[in-house]
């Protein structure tokens, strides 16, 4: 009782300071910015929304088989909370639950040869609004969290929109349909708080050198095995103890003393992650 009326005193100190409604998705609950996908504890929603485009479109088939992926990648990732004694559950079945899916449609083409990105996010930042009830899903399901998966059935970089304090705390995912399972898992951590851990990405070399020989099949370091090979039907990677503790399932890893830059980020500093 004490610590929860501490927490609710803290929270409204942080509140006045941001001037954040009450009970607003996204209000900053701990030094790292936090959207609707906060911590990967407990049960999260994933709602998947597939997006039809002037090149590209999804048939029932290819739908399903992007479910069976993302069916490996939460599974994975529930099996990794595990590993560190934190309970996950993932809802992202929508032949179970049918209101965790939809589908969109832009008027341009997503493809890596056109530049996409800001007109994809503008049409993201509608579909949160009007497509998806983020509120209303987690009331329903009981859920601590949310992020919607934005599917595209065209070759692009996978990317997540990850709350960083000022947006929309409103958190996405966008995955391309051929990714691997390793791939969405991936993106998936990045809403929750994970960070890339390869090269030139957001660390310094010193950082990336030490993830590459301590952890080399880290999955914020790579989404492929040893030797450089990818999976459609399962994932070979591992959750180090660096982004287990990004992602909140441990509070302390001796690697933040060695490189304090690791240290979770303060609010207003986390951004896109490829
Ligand atoms: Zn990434």
């Amino acid at each position: 009782m004490g610590t929860m009326k501490i927490v609710a005193v803290a929270m409204s100190v942080i509140m006045m300071l941001v001037d954040i409604p009450v009970g607003a998705l996204g209000n900053p609950r701990s030094s790292y910015g936090l959207g609707s996908a906060c911590y990967l504890s407990g049960k999260n929603l994933l709602y998947s929304l597939y997006v039809n485009t002037t090149e590209s479109s999804w048939g029932k088939e290819e739908k399903e088989e992007v479910l069976s992926k993302l069916e490996i990648a939460c599974e994975y990732i529930e099996d990794c909370a595990e590993q560190y004694h934190t309970k996950v559950e993932l809802v992202y079945d929508w032949q179970e639950n049918r209101n965790l899916t939809g589908n969109a449609r832009v008027k341009f083409p997503i493809c890596d040869q056109y530049d996409f990105v800001d007109k994809l996010d503008e049409e993201i930042a509608l579909w949160v609004e009007s497509k998806v009830d983020y509120e209303g899903l987690m009331e329903e399901y009981d859920a601590e969290g949310i992020a919607l998966l934005v599917f595209v059935n065209n070759p692009v970089s996978s990317y997540a929109i990850v709350y960083d304090g000022i947006d929309n705390p409103k958190e996405s995912v966008i995955l391309e349909g051929e990714e691997t399972p390793a791939a969405y898992a991936h993106e998936i951590l990045h809403v929750f708080g994970a960070h890339d851990l390869y090269k030139d990405a957001e660390y310094t070399k010193e950082v990336t050198d030490y993830v590459k020989k301590a952890y080399p099949l880290e999955i914020m370091y790579t989404v492929a095995d040893e030797r450089g090979r990818k999976y459609d039907d399962k994932i070979v990677n591992v959750v180090s103890p660096i982004t287990a503790y990004h992602l909140g399932w441990i509070d302390y890893t001796e690697e933040i003393d060695i490189f304090p830059q690791l240290k979770r980020k303060q609010k207003n500093e986390r951004g896109k992650g490829l």
